[in-house]
């Protein structure tokens, strides 16, 4: 369906909305997605950040997944027993989460406040997920990828990605750009289809270049900016949130999915993240809301 189409349901979750008109489907058929992110407190030196990884896997069910499950990379004992704002949620290691064929079959995002505990995950993630979203502390530990294996480049194992047809997104805000382009969020802010461009050619990834006026960038393509979206979204955890639409919009794309397909796809679930203010159950914004009181990434969750 054309965007605007996507856009045009109550909240902006279209695909969800469709798939629940459909009497024959079944949660194995909307599609599985895994979180890998949220480090507990107890499990990185008293600095948690758990929330990301529950926001994200709570917009992928949101936007219609069937399965979610959140890996959090800690001990068995550091991890949460539910979530309770959205029980639905499946939480486990992400060592039992990355055992078993689950990264093969689900769109894979990863980031999400994993923090420094999710570089060492990375080169098996590169290596056995064909759907992957990467975004903040993945992001940052790509550089880390070639030491913690066997030496091989991170741009080589993205290059070999995309050789066999599997989809990486890449996340980043400025901020995240520049450290991937080597440059600084200057250079990137002044040029920001350029940059996205040159991050997408790079890496053989599909960029989405994150800010006002999000940039959607693949290699040998037009990069397109996408208009919806407020400073509204400027709140921590929205990142999150965008990262799990992400998710879950890949995990509902056919396997045999072309490129074109996958970047309108991408396209989409950016344009529909930056609609969600606009569903906020306050309405019109900021006149409706009380002084002072204002919405966080949460409330971005219809
Ligand atoms: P992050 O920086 O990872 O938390 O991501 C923030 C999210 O909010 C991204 O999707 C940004 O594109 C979006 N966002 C933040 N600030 C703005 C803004 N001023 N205009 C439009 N979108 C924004
Ligand atoms: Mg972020």
């Amino acid at each position: 369906a054309p965007p605007d189409a996507w856009l045009a349901l109550p909240g902006g979750w279209p695909h969800a909305a469709r798939q629940r008109a459909d009497h024959a489907s079944h949660k194995g058929r909307r599609g599985d997605v895994l979180v890998l992110g949220g480090v507990p407190p107890a499990a990185h030196e008293g600095v948690g950040m758990t929330g990301a990884a529950l926001l994200a896997g709570r917009a992928a069910l949101r936007a219609g997944a069937g399965r979610v499950w959140v890996g959090l990379p800690a001990p068995a004992h550091a991890i949460p027993a539910v979530d309770a704002v959205q029980p639905a949620l499946m939480l486990r290691t992400a060592a039992a989460a990355l055992d078993g064929d689950l990264p093969q079959r689900a769109a894979v995002v990863a980031g999400c406040g994993g923090g420094k505990a999710l570089a060492p995950l990375l080169p098996a993630l590169l290596a056995r997920a064909p759907r992957l979203v990467l975004d903040a502390d993945a992001l940052g530990a790509l550089g880390a990828v070639a030491a913690a294996d066997d030496g091989t480049d991170w741009r080589a194992r993205l290059h070999a990605r995309a050789a066999r047809g599997w989809t990486t997104v890449l996340t980043p805000h400025p901020l995240e750009a520049a450290r991937l382009l080597g440059g600084d969020v200057a250079a990137v802010q002044r040029r920001r289809l350029e940059a996205a461009q040159a991050l997408a050619e790079a890496t053989r990834a599909i960029v989405v270049l994150k800010g006002s006026g999000t940039v959607v960038a693949a290699p040998d393509a037009t990069p397109r900016i996408v208009a919806s979206g407020s400073g509204w979204l400027a709140t921590a955890g929205s990142g999150d949130v965008l990262a799990g639409l992400l998710g879950a919009r890949l995990a509902t794309l056919p396997a045999d999915a072309g490129t074109e397909a996958t970047v309108t796809a991408v396209t989409e679930a950016v344009a529909a993240h930056g609609a969600l203010p606009a569903a906020w159950p306050h309405g019109a914004l900021p006149a409706a809301w009380p002084h002072g009181w204002l919405p966080t990434a949460s409330d971005l969750l219809p």
